[in-house]
């Protein structure tokens, strides 16, 4: 006698609780709950401060470029950073307690987030220009 899955009723030819497609089916839920969902409302503070600093950043590149000379900005560094940033943001948002903090704390950490990352890269930067040079 055999068992019926407990999901879709089935009869199962094993030993297990749910057939092979049910368990396939659980598998996909699971992952697609553990995406980053950026629609989030708890995280549009968050989203939308990165975005703003990413077009700061953006322009701050243009004009220095063009200042120093008149060279092409390196939009993809001004990327990087920006992804850098969203990578460490969206990580302090991942905590439960973060996501329910004000909008002003939210601002602040992402800025604070995105300011480091912006440091820190220019330091690892001109280190390895020393080292190379
Ligand atoms: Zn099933």
């Amino acid at each position: 006698m055999s068992t019926i899955c407990k999901s879709c009723g089935l009869p199962l030819w094993n030993d297990s609780q749910i057939c092979d497609a049910c368990s396939d089916n659980i598998k996909q839920q699971v992952k697609e709950e553990y995406k980053f969902n950026r629609r989030e409302k708890n995280y549009q503070a968050i989203r939308w401060t990165n975005v703003t600093l990413f077009w700061i950043f953006y322009f701050l590149e243009v004009i220095f470029s063009e200042l120093e000379n008149g060279g092409t900005p390196s939009v993809l560094a001004v990327f990087i950073t920006f992804w850098i940033a969203r990578y460490f943001a969206r990580n302090w948002y991942s905590k439960e307690e973060n996501k329910v903090k004000s909008n002003f704390t939210k601002i602040a950490v992402t800025t604070g987030i995105y300011l480091s990352t912006f440091i820190i890269k220019q330091l690892v930067v001109l280190i390895l220009l020393n080292l190379i040079l």
